[in-house]
């Protein structure tokens, strides 16, 4: 190369050095001596190419006390490594605090030379602070989420509470010899109570969906297990509206799907009462099976009813919408679809829908296939496995019911519950500690727990009657408005013999009286 053409070069190399914002800088290990800095450094760092080379130790100088060990450690093992990466923060010469990146490679220049160390310095400030500024964003709106989440928790507890009282002794009421009118309107009051507590359900469901905490138990589930159990529980309202309801035959709908057998039967329960609810009168409805490929599995539901038209069709799944169908008399919430759609997505599925006004509607459910199982290997469904003996025959046995509840309510309508079996006593504790006592004291037969005590969680209480060698075996209720399935599975898990989520079902606890150490049904 001539000198001419060495010049240009020379000049073109100055031109890219000068305008890149990287800072590129060439130094030996040992002892450590820049060759080259380039005039970036000045962007970066606050002081010329001219001073940084005059004073090598100036640069480490720079680095942020809180980095400047981390540092140093680095630029000792870039002598030994090949490559080496780092971020840190550095303080400039204007005293600014800015984030840089940095990359030291060893460069081999001649041969037995000792190899020189490349370092590229960039500034990383901005990508830095954008990067804090989505973790932040991001922090902030889990935490929002979080707040609504913990505030529906909280308000949707608040309710059922108050909604235990109010179900529960109008279910009493209900028991009694009533007036006509009087009977009437009691079961306006449950009525009302159920709707008021299935939309609680539900709001709290989606909220939990949207804010991604709603643990779902995938398993193998046989299909029809689960359409069994809706078509026996939808029959008597099937009955009373004189429709039809056709459910396969023989064995196409043995087949498993992956799938949440709770949220499953939920979701197959809404579209069928839906069926129900939009038909007319002496209308059908049909479930189906099919296998629209081979690692999807179909339910359908359809129906003879009402229809829904093409635009309405847009909005079938918008929470709280009824399409209109407020003023039709039929209960609803407008939620049930919203939340069986949100369900099935979770679940790995989808919900189809063909509709035709005046004719009907198909509701199809397409789930995941789960594989392996062969039909006739199920387990045993909840519907299959059968309840534990009955009670009756152990009514006139003396049973003391120890209940462990602050409300005051609760604990009057648990004694009026109590004094329709003759024989069984109820003793009770308005704190944790004062119920341990009772029961250490006389052991009943049986212990209702509420979980939100004063003095310590009704879980705490769980976990010292199971640690306690003439307690452990007491068959111990846990009675709360709290319904969450991990805190449910949580306290199974501990020993409760059986979870009942307030409001709770009349019946159902007294099965518990009747019988204390039947076998808990499956969990529902
Ligand atoms: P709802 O509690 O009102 O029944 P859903 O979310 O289950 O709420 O359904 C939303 C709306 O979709 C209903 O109010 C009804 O207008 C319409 N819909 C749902 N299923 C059917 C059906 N099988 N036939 C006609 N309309 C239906």
């Amino acid at each position: 190369m001539d000198n001419k053409a060495l010049q240009e070069s020379e000049e073109r190399f100055h031109q890219l050095v000068n305008n890149i914002d990287e800072v590129f800088i060439l130094r030996t290990t040992a002892p450590y001596r820049y060759v080259y800095i380039s005039p970036a450094v000045a962007r970066v760092f606050g002081l010329t190419a001219e001073e940084a080379m005059a004073d090598p130790a100036r640069f480490l100088s720079f680095t942020h006390p809180d980095d400047i060990e981390f540092v140093r450690q680095t630029m000792q093992d870039a002598g030994s490594k090949s490559r080496i990466e780092v971020e840190y923060r550095i303080i400039r010469a204007d005293g600014a605090v800015r984030w840089v990146w940095t990359r030291y490679q060893q460069v081999d220049v001649a041969p037995g030379a000792d190899p020189l160390v490349a370092v590229v310095v960039t500034d990383i400030t901005a990508q830095k602070d954008a990067q804090r500024a989505e973790a932040s964003a991001r922090a902030e709106a889990t935490r929002a989420n979080g707040a609504k989440t913990e505030f529906l928790s909280r308000m949707s507890h608040e309710l059922r509470t108050p909604m235990n009282a109010i179900l529960g002794f109008a279910q009493l009421l209900d028991m009694e010899d009533l007036p006509d009118n009087q009977r009437e309107s009691v079961r306006q009051i449950m009525s009302g109570g159920r709707h008021l507590l299935e939309l609680i359900n539900e709001v709290l469901d989606i909220s939990r969906i949207d804010s991604g905490q709603l643990a779902l138990s995938l398993e193998a589930v046989l299909v029809s297990d689960v359409i069994e159990g809706v078509t026996d529980l939808m029959a008597p309202l099937v009955d009373a509206r004189h429709l039809t309801l056709r459910s396969p035959q023989g064995d196409v709908c043995r087949v498993h799907v992956l799938a949440d057998r709770q949220r499953l039967k939920q979701v197959l329960l809404n579209l069928v009462s839906n069926a129900v609810k939009y038909n007319r009168a002496d209308g059908d409805i049909l479930l189906t099976c099919d296998a629209p490929s081979p690692e999807e599995v179909s339910i359908t539901v359809s129906d003879t009813g009402i229809g829904i038209g093409g635009e309405e069709l847009r909005r079938l799944f918008t929470p709280f919408d009824r399409l209109g169908r407020e003023s039709t008399g039929e209960e609803g919430t407008g939620v049930g679809l919203a939340l069986s759609q949100r369900l099935v997505q979770l679940m790995g599925g989808r919900i189809d829908v063909e509709s035709s006004p005046g004719v009907g509607s198909s509701f199809t459910l397409v789930l995941p296939r789960a594989q392996s199982l062969v039909a006739g290997d199920a387990p045993a469904s909840p519907e299959e496995s059968g309840r534990g003996p009955s009670g009756s025959d152990l009514l006139a046995t003396p049973l003391t019911v120890a209940y462990i509840e602050d409300n005051p309510a609760n604990v009057r309508l648990m004694e009026q519950l109590i004094a329709r079996r003759p024989g069984v006593t109820l003793v009770y504790a308005m704190q944790g500690q004062l119920g341990l006592d009772l029961i250490s004291s006389s052991p009943p037969g049986l212990i209702l727990l509420d979980l939100h005590l004063p003095d310590m969680s009704g879980e705490e209480v769980l976990r010292r009657l199971k640690a306690n060698k003439t307690l452990m075996d007491i068959p111990t209720v846990i009675v709360s408005a709290d319904a969450s399935p991990g805190q449910v599975r949580r306290l199974l898990a501990m020993g409760a013999t059986a979870y009942l989520t307030k409001p709770f079902d009349v019946q159902e606890l007294l099965t518990w009286i009747d019988d204390p150490h039947r076998t808990p049904d499956p969990i529902e």
